[in-house]
């Protein structure tokens, strides 16, 4: 597919970006990382591509990249990811996703640049009155994450209609695993992500996983995702951009997630099916802010892309997880 520019990745040296931008430089996309290194990595960086050390809301640094470089597309996937933390510190959620998005835009359309891909999320949908959720349901936001991301959907939508830019807004499931070929995974330093988490027990740096709630409205009690492969998720990534550059009137909001749920209590299970180890399990009270089961109705995508999922197995990504995760261990970084 012609571009005749680069790709900025926002957030490209944290754990999906950094996965978006592999996936790029393989389908041979030239790339362009703006990363403020708050919580990614330099080394998690293709060597690739090239690394510009700035805030996306750095108006200054933005437009000198996407000038220097010719940037013909934007993957936005900076920002704040921890929904309990959104709960405790709304104005952090609304400054690092809503309005930190909102300076990008302004640079986007005053550089020109045509495409733009927005890191969506299901907490758009607040709780759904029915799972699998699509894309034209209800979007309630039950906390301040799923609000910001919401409020740059928003946004989107009445910049293309203003400007010569169009989007894919991706709402993303719960996404886990890591490269299959161990170029990257999920490094972040106080992770809260469930499979995350069990893959620190599983290696010793736990000695429990909290389960946050037993009496929800699923068949165990227990919380129920959809939880998709990360390199699965950059492959849609590369899909949707390709959509966009062959279709320039035309904007696209898709859930990506594989279409069924799994219970904490069963990924729990998966953890320990992989590892042959008895996590120990501390049941718990509800956490704040989670609904009780979120499962993407993924025909849109389906329809809208050639992206089939290669990795829709919950043993596989616990496995890609485990094999990263053990990898980290032995890095003398971070
Ligand atoms: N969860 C859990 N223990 C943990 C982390 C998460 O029981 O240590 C549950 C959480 O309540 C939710 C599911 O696992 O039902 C997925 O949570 P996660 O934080 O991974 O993603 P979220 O769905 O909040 O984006």
């Amino acid at each position: 597919m012609e571009l005749n520019g680069k790709v900025m990745v926002t957030g490209g040296a944290g754990y999906i970006g950094s996965h978006a931008v592999l996936a790029l430089l393989d389908a041979g996309y030239e790339v362009v990382v703006i990363d403020n290194l708050v919580t990614g990595f330099a080394w998690a960086v293709d060597s690739r591509a090239t690394l510009v050390e700035a805030n996306v809301a750095d108006d200054d640094a933005v437009r000198g990249a996407i000038r220097d470089h010719d940037v013909r597309a934007i993957l936005h996937f900076a920002g704040s990811v921890v929904v309990p933390e959104s709960v405790s510190d709304p104005l952090k959620y609304y400054r690092n996703n809503t309005a930190a998005t909102r300076a990008l835009l302004e640079s986007a359309v005053s550089e020109g640049v045509p495409h733009f891909i927005f890191s969506s999320t299901a907490a758009t949908y607040g709780t759904p009155a029915k799972v699998p959720v699509q894309e034209g349901d209800p979007t309630v936001p039950i906390n301040p994450y799923g609000m910001s991301k919401l409020m740059t959907e928003a946004m989107l939508r009445d910049v293309a209609v203003a400007h010569p830019i169009n989007y894919c807004a991706l709402r993303y499931f719960n996404v886990a695993g890591a490269d299959p070929q161990g170029r990257s995974g999920q490094s972040t330093i106080g992770a809260t992500h469930l499979i995350k988490i069990a893959v620190e027990a599983a290696t010793g740096k736990r000695d429990a996983v909290s389960v946050f709630g037993t009496d929800f409205d699923t068949a165990d009690g227990t919380g129920v995702r959809d939880y998709i492969h990360v390199s699965d998720l950059a492959a849609a990534h590369v899909a949707a951009l390709e959509r966009l550059i062959e279709n320039p009137d035309e904007s696209l909001t898709l859930n990506c997630g594989y279409g069924r749920g799994f219970s904490v209590n069963e990924v729990l299970d998966a953890v320990d099916r992989v590892t042959n180890l008895t996590i120990q399990r501390r049941y718990e009270g509800r956490r704040a802010g989670d609904p009780a089961a979120l499962i993407a109705d993924n025909a849109a995508i389906f329809a809208a892309l050639p992206w089939r999922p290669q990795y829709d197995d919950l043993d596989t990504i616990v496995r890609d997880a485990l094999s990263w995760e053990r990898g980290l261990a032995e890095r003398a970084q971070p």
